[in-house]
């Protein structure tokens, strides 16, 4: 708590502390009496936060409160010594789209697919739903772009945005997908495109595509996919190995 006995310590020694920034939250403080392993990241109601010393381990976890050097690190954010991060950073979403991804070579070659598909808005014939990619482990149907969205408009009472960021130099898309009916409300983001002058149209594509991952049911995704091979709007991709 704030006036508490940890956060007056806190206030007084922060400064005499040399603070350390790690990767993934991490800080790693060095005083007087020894050094400790923080972890601090702000979270939409507060901080989400972790500390080696005796005092969190045994007592201020416990009180449910930070030890002094959580207080320590919080004065120091607000100071603009260093920089607190939120929890979900486009780190943190990037890392985990790629471990939605399991089997890389197969999605890295959807995503190219879906890639021509993004920009060429208006295909002639029939755009396929689905790719059938055979696979150590057998067939599987994917769907495309197209697929995805099809079963957005089955599912229904789902809405979807899209914003450009700019991270690190490099421009990425995120995408607010809202479930009304269930009430889901999830972003994802996109950052590969191999073409520059499509960037744009495809990088809104795929968060889109992403987002949509998330949103729609497993069965309402096995019926589009059941259609479109009864439709024949299947393009087969080479084998992955
Ligand atoms: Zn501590």
């Amino acid at each position: 708590m704030i006036g508490s006995e940890r956060h007056k310590r806190a206030t007084k020694e922060w400064e005499s502390w040399m603070i350390e920034e790690k990767e993934d939250g991490y800080f790693e403080v060095k005083t007087e009496r020894g050094n400790y392993l923080c972890r601090i990241q702000r979270e939409k109601d507060g901080y989400r936060f972790s500390c080696s010393c005796q005092d969190f381990t045994y007592r201020a976890s416990k009180e449910n409160d930070l030890c002094k050097h959580g207080y320590g690190l919080i004065i120091a954010d607000t100071m603009n010594t260093i920089q607190i991060h939120q929890a979900d950073s486009p780190e943190k979403a990037k890392e985990h789209v790629r471990k939605m991804t399991e089997d890389q070579e197969l999605i890295l070659k959807v995503d190219d697919m879906d890639e021509e598909l993004a920009i060429k808005e208006t295909i002639e014939g029939v755009e396929p739903l689905v790719y059938t990619i055979q696979t150590k482990e057998g067939t599987k149907h994917v769907l495309s772009i197209r697929g995805w969205i099809q079963a957005m408009m089955i599912q229904g009472n789902i809405k979807v945005d899209v914003e450009f960021e700019e991270v690190g130099g490099k421009i990425i898309a995120k995408a607010t997908g809202v479930d009304t009916k269930h009430n889901v409300s999830i972003s994802a983001i996109a950052e590969r495109y191999t073409r520059d002058e499509f960037k744009f149209t495809t990088l809104a594509s795929k968060a889109v595509r992403n987002a949509l991952k998330k949103l729609v049911l497993p069965a309402i995704e096995q019926k589009v996919i059941e259609e479109a091979l009864t439709a024949k709007r299947v393009i087969i991709l080479e084998q992955v190995e």
